[in-house]
């Protein structure tokens, strides 16, 4: 396993039982609080592919693409919750367990043919990043890839992207 990986393992925390019972959470609080072990991941995330946009998925996807789209001098775009953007958007809906989500985007958020990189903190079900990347692309963004920290493999989120270029950190 690589120097990063071990990193960002030792910084992640196990949360039994959040947000409901029976849900192992994965805590990414204290990786942020590291300054050093933040730093060699933003500089990895936003050495992955050349871009113009880095998109962050509301919320922690925001605390790790702004930083990752300074380093980059690529622009950064938020993926919002329903209802949370002041302009005109465009919205995507997705299953989860119980009941459904919906996130947007700003529809002029994107130059024709932006390359885009979508990051986020944990990659589960894949159903958000899956949402995202269609989201992205009716926008008009051209989706180089979706990088995140940890992939959590045993719920098979990489099965609903195929096609999709997708960068993990840590899988676990
Ligand atoms: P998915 O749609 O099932 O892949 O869930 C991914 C989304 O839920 C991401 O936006 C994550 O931030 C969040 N998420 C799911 N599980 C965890 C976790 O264990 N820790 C932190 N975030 C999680």
């Amino acid at each position: 396993m690589s120097e990063l990986s071990t990193m960002i393992l030792d910084r992640i925390r196990d949360i039994p039982d959040y947000p409901k019972p029976g849900v192992m959470f994965k805590d990414i609080t204290p990786l942020l609080a590291d300054p050093v072990a933040m730093a060699a991941v933003v500089d990895e995330l936003a050495g992955l592919r050349q871009v113009d946009k880095i998109v962050g998925i509301e919320a922690r996807g925001f605390i790790l693409a702004a930083p990752v789209a300074y380093r980059a001098g690529a622009g950064f775009v938020p993926v919002r919750k329903k209802g949370k953007l002041p302009a005109e958007t465009l919205e995507e809906s997705y299953d989860l367990e119980y009941g459904s989500a919906t996130i947007e985007v700003h529809r002029d958020a994107f130059a024709p043919g932006d390359r885009v990189l979508i990051v986020d903190d944990v990659l589960a079900t894949g159903g958000t990043a899956k949402a995202a990347v269609e989201l992205v692309e009716r926008a008009g963004g051209d989706v180089v890839g979706i990088a995140v920290l940890m992939e959590l493999a045993f719920l098979k989120g990489r099965e609903r992207l195929p096609g999709v270029e997708l960068h993990s950190l840590v899988i676990v």
